[in-house]
């Protein structure tokens, strides 16, 4: 007769406890990321100052989006779901935000800042906001080369990701988040310093930690930075 073969005790408490740690670290890790999503704590909307944020002019944004050169796997209403998710998110920061579908090669509506697929205008990037142009460019060469590196990840949150955090920018939030979690975020700042979370470091995750969409602290700094522009756009008291 076949036995299984026998643990000692010792190690088979040690296998559990392991086991049920493991459960938990895995628990207790997506709370923390919720928590850091629907909260922002004072003193974390803290960035890395490699910009200067700045108002949105006029207090209002307007959107248009392009599908030409899409890579095939996005269809048209797919991208402009996604879209107009990142602009609803965002408005929370009380700028009021309109977003329309611009048909092939159609004229885009005077104001509007073009949501477009463009390698040249991406520069190489998933996405890139030019404000200067009024252009937030999306780059088919970077999500072609993450669907051919890995066909299983989900290219939708990629794009969600992208598409909020360059809108960001167009909201005037230019320098990029320290915190992980938020959409603004940059994980370090290429001089060697990581982004922070609550648990200190970046935890060991599968993907990526950062939001799909803006965080309370990416809403914070929007409503801060302004906040001038709508207290001008808001009605007197008599
Ligand atoms: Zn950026």
């Amino acid at each position: 007769m076949i036995c299984p073969p026998r643990l000692p005790a010792s190690v088979r408490q040690l296998a559990a406890l392991a086991i049920a740690w493991l459960a938990l670290a895995a628990a207790a890790q997506a709370p923390l990321r919720e928590q850091e999503i629907a909260q922002c704590l004072p003193g974390e909307a803290a960035t890395w100052g490699d910009g200067q944020d700045r108002p949105v002019a006029g207090g209002a944004l307007r959107l248009a989006y392009r599908h030409d050169d899409a890579p095939p796997w996005f269809n048209a209403d797919q991208v402009l779901a996604v879209v107009q998710r990142a602009a609803q998110a965002w408005s929370a920061c009380g700028i009021a935000v309109q977003v329309q579908a611009v048909a092939p090669g159609g004229r885009v509506p005077p104001g509007a800042v073009l949501v477009l697929w463009s390698d040249a205008a991406a520069g190489g990037n998933f996405g890139l906001a030019n404000l200067r142009t009024y252009s937030l460019a999306l780059g088919p060469a970077a999500f072609r080369t993450l669907n051919q590196r890995n066909p299983t990840h989900p290219a939708d949150d990629t794009l969600q990701m992208v598409v909020s955090h360059e809108m960001g920018h167009s909201f005037g939030l230019m320098a990029h988040s320290r915190r992980c979690v938020d959409v603004m975020s940059y994980y370090d700042n290429g001089r060697g310093e990581r982004c922070f979370t609550r648990a200190g470091g970046m935890p060991a995750v599968r993907g990526d930690y950062r939001a799909l969409l803006p965080t309370a602290c990416d809403i914070a700094r929007c409503r801060a930075v302004n906040a001038g522009t709508l207290a001008a756009a808001a009605p007197r008291q008599p």
